[in-house]
């Protein structure tokens, strides 16, 4: 495929009247469009105003998608366990199935290519299949859940585990490796330190990536300093989640101590801004992180708490919640949003050249169209990226080489089906 289009290769270099060539799964050319041209005149061609990576949603819960609206203005710890575990204990392999694929189908249409998806505790295979089966790129886990856990979703700690080995057998590097397996505990306050233990050991074995949620919120970070007499981030380091393979949402209250130790292990924060707004939990130190050299990697969180999976949302959310809290313009710039939103993902996620569009690259594009008038004139392409891209102006989302929407209608499964059995399936969910 040729893609022409103004190309917004990375952060830092966008190519007028340019070109992506692909050739199976892999970006074969980058530059102007008359020379792609020339080289590869017999191509199958796409035209747009704008050829951009894909994005990375590092972190998000597809298969709370049935819970778009559910709990809207409740605060953190009352929202997940009076709505979202409740609605999550109640949801059988079907649910799960079609609330996964509604994630993953919103995700394709706003032009994100790899999810790292923090999915239930039960019938996570649904999500797995479905995100094999809409041609996502991915690391996924089933949550670990072991303490302190509502009925239906609390399992013994053992029990968990094996389960996700067993998992991590069957998944891990499967759909020519675009999914990849990430161990999952839902946060410190749902798990033992068996399990978190048990949790690190799992990924040294199989030498696959921890996610968890960490210091979201002030009663979290209460609750584990009560049961363990130390900082949240200081015991996750403890019980061994930290460090380069692991991702941990959210970091919004954390101490100097705390920091340094993300600092140190290179353990990569991933940044809900309108999750930490929505549900009240206040503004993570992301440009302190970012200047400390910590990796932060950009996610939308769930539906229920966002709520929508629009990557490009996030940017600005991003960009002008850092700008707001420092009182400095400068800070966060459109540069270093996109960055997140696209290397740094897919760094955290463990993928080798994904996130910039260069030759040799994994072929994850999408194309961007701009025949609206809120994004007319357009003096620099990056800026507009962040500050005034919709989802919708995505109409073109490929993976792999594997044209995943076209013309803007997802071509790897039937939306409108999707949506109808979503709809069917949240009111006999509804609380
Ligand atoms: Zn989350």
């Amino acid at each position: 495929m040729l893609c022409s289009g103004t190309v917004v290769a990375d952060s830092e270099t966008v190519i007028e009247d340019g070109a992506v060539v692909t050739v199976d799964d892999e970006i074969r050319f980058v530059g102007d469009r008359a020379d792609a041209i020339d080289r590869y005149p017999d191509h199958e061609r796409r035209s747009f105003d704008v050829v951009a990576p894909g994005l990375v949603n590092a972190h998000i819960h597809s298969v709370q998608s049935l819970g778009r609206g559910i709990a809207d203005d409740a605060p953190l710890l009352e929202w997940l366990f009076e709505y979202v575990l409740p609605m999550e204990a109640g949801m059988d392999r079907e649910a799960m199935a079609t609330a996964a694929k509604l994630g993953y189908l919103e995700c394709i249409e706003s032009g994100v290519t790899t999810v790292i998806d923090h999915l239930s505790v039960n019938h996570a295979e649904a999500a797995f299949e479905a995100a094999g089966e809409l041609g996502l790129r991915g690391v996924l886990g089933k949550v670990l859940m072991d303490t302190d856990s509502p009925d239906g979703l609390q399992e013994g700690t053992d029990e968990g585990l094996r389960e996700s080995e067993r998992l991590i057998n069957r998944y891990d590097g499967a759909f020519e490796d675009r999914i990849r397996y990430a161990v999952t505990p839902r946060f410190a306050v749902t798990c033992s330190e068996a399990c978190l233990r048990g949790a690190r050991d799992l990924a040294d074995e199989y030498d696959v990536r921890l996610h968890t949620h960490a210091s979201e919120n002030r009663d979290e970070v209460a609750t584990v300093e009560e049961r363990t007499g130390m900082r949240n981030i200081h015991w996750l380091d403890e019980v061994g989640l930290t460090g380069e393979d692991v991702l941990l949402a959210h970091c919004v209250w954390t101490d100097d101590s705390e920091r340094d130790v993300l600092a140190e292990t290179g353990t990569t924060v991933v940044h809900c801004p309108s999750a930490n707004m929505k549900l009240a939990s206040g503004v993570a130190p992301i440009a302190e992180y970012v200047e400390r050299g910590i990796p932060v990697a950009l996610g939308n969180d769930g539906p229920p708490c966002n709520n929508t999976l629009d990557p490009f949302t996030e940017m600005r959310q991003a960009s002008l919640l850092a700008k707001v809290d420092s009182h400095d313009a400068t800070a966060l710039p459109a540069a270093t949003v996109f960055e997140m939103a696209t290397r740094t993902g897919a760094k955290a996620a463990g993928f080798d050249r994904v996130g910039t569009l260069r030759e040799g690259w994994r072929a994850d594009l999408i194309g961007i169209e701009r025949s609206t008038a809120r994004s007319t004139p357009t003096h620099d392409p990056l800026s507009a990226l962040v500050y005034a891209t919709h989802g919708d102006d995505v109409t073109f989302t490929m993976v792999d080489g594997r044209v995943l929407q076209d013309d803007g209608v997802v071509q790897t499964c039937d939306g409108e089906a999707i949506r109808t059995r979503a709809d069917e399936l949240a009111a006999q969910l509804s609380p």
